[in-house]
């Protein structure tokens, strides 16, 4: 016998290895294991109790095997279902954080109509190998501005609207009426950009080449989405709009807007991390405006969802039902979405364009499956929380995922690098398990968010 432990002590020999974790709840503290993310909330004058208590630890023990499985797929096992498709370089605005270069936004390439039906004739073809089930890819159109190639757009969801779900990722500056009746009339998500609750703040990030604030732009079209349940607003924060977090909501929430995501600003280019916020006030703020909703929902029944923070909730209690792929490890670029530039490059995230080095070959001259497969695309999917210090001994590198790739390689020098927050990260997934020892969690997730999940593991059935 090569082992002679016998696995009954908790942190020796093959024992479950758990690490306790302060959740800054009065009344427990969270045990995770980590490797598959599995854990338990415990009060904490009962710790050292629940950690020798033999048969509670060999039933949690016992359910290993099926939720390494588990994991192993989410991370390892999954096929694109979606891709991030660019149908232009450019764009009508010159925000202070983009991600896509300058020049290229300025003067860059927009896709020719037929070329746009081509590729989603060519994603079509791939996309019936990978996705089953009835379910369909999803389709959605970014940026740059994707209305600047609007034409072409519409043309595309007109004739492939049986065969993918789409959306459009726009800045809400072009979207007139006929665009919203042709959007909201075919089912298509919107998702629209606004920085604050008033205009001397969104002002500040979101501008013309010229220097002038969209923000009227953007509440007008607010205006006209109103009732329509498929839409969302992205709020990028930055340090110009950090504190004021909790404004954001409460605007949104009076706007009636069904979803939104406060994301902290990704620092792949140089621009984005001269308006980054600190980690700490982000996260302080953070936590201060999902607290806020929670208020707003308990005064009006009416939720406003951050989708992103929901994600991190839904990563915690039902790993596979995840809905968004940053918090993940690796994440979900280029091996469960894909970004495609004008040009038919392809990239495993919108993050990377505009980084030729992650170029993984170009739609309308290579194989899709050879694409997923290349070196470049390799760089992002092989990047695993095991690999990088201090993730590797972080015992919520599952609900976190240590993103982003492109943050890590461009700002910190290397795939083995944390990306631009951590704290950020550290602080969410404490506030979730606050929220979970509460019984609050599904306040803030989306109705019928378990449709489709079963309870695999529940431990007051014990
Ligand atoms: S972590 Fe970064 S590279 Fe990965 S999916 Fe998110 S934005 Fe894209
Ligand atoms: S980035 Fe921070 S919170 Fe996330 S896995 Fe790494 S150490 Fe943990």
């Amino acid at each position: 016998m090569k082992c002679p432990s016998t696995g009954r002590f908790v942190n020796s020999g093959t024992g479950l290895p758990l690490q306790p974790l302060d959740i800054g709840h009065e009344d427990f503290v969270a045990l995770v294991e980590p490797d598959t993310a599995l854990w338990m909330l415990v009060k904490k004058e009962k710790l050292c109790d629940t950690l020798s208590d033999r048969e509670l630890m060999s039933s949690f023990k016992d359910r290993i095997p099926d939720f390494k499985l588990e994991m192993q797929t989410l991370r390892f096992g999954l096929k694109p279902s979606a891709v991030y498709f660019n149908p232009t370089e450019r764009c009508n605005l010159n925000c202070s954080y983009c991600y896509i270069p300058a020049a290229m936004r300025k003067d860059g390439e927009h896709m020719s109509q037929g070329k746009l039906i081509d590729a989603l004739a060519r994603l079509k073809e791939y996309f019936a190998k990978t996705v089953h089930g009835g379910r369909r890819p999803q389709v959605v159109f970014h940026g740059a501005e994707p209305m600047l190639a609007r034409d072409a757009v519409f043309a595309g969801i007109k004739e492939f609207k049986d065969d993918f779900n789409f959306g459009v990722q726009t800045n809400a500056t072009l979207l007139d009426d006929k665009a919203i009746d042709f959007l909201t009339s075919n089912g298509v998500g919107i998702g629209i950009s606004l920085d604050s609750s008033v205009p001397e703040i969104a002002n500040q990030t979101r501008m013309t080449w010229s220097g002038e604030g969209v923000y009227d732009q953007v509440i007008s079209t607010m205006g006209k989405l109103k009732g329509y349940d498929s839409y969302s607003v992205i709020a990028t924060i930055t340090e110009k709009n950090v504190t004021h977090l909790s404004d954001i909501v409460d605007f949104l929430h009076g706007w009636e807007v069904p979803t939104c995501m406060l994301n902290v600003v990704r620092c792949t280019l140089p621009g984005a991390r001269d308006v980054r916020a600190a980690d700490d006030l982000s996260a302080k703020h953070f936590i201060a405006a999902l607290d806020r909703t929670h208020e707003l929902y308990r005064e009006t029944g009416r939720k406003l969802t951050v989708a992103n923070f929901a994600n991190i909730v839904i990563g915690i209690i039902a790993p596979p039902a995840r809905r968004l792929m940053c918090d993940i490890s690796p994440c979900g670029g280029g091996r469960c979405f894909f970004a495609l530039a004008p040009g038919g490059d392809m990239f495993p995230c919108s993050e990377f364009i505009g980084l030729p080095e992650f170029k993984g070959g170009n739609l309308f001259e290579d194989s899709i499956a050879d694409v997923i497969k290349s070196p470049a695309f390799n760089k992002v999917t092989e990047r695993k929380v095991e690999d990088i210090e201090p993730c590797n001994k972080c015992a919520i590198r599952h609900f976190c995922g240590s993103p982003c790739p492109a943050e890590a390689h461009e700002m910190n020098g290397s795939m083995k690098e944390t990306g631009a927050f951590c704290e950020f990260y550290e602080e969410q997934v404490r506030y979730a398990f606050r929220l979970i020892a509460d019984g609050k969690e599904s306040d803030f997730l989306w109705d019928n968010w378990d449709k489709g999940t079963k309870t695999m593991f529940d431990i007051k059935a014990l």
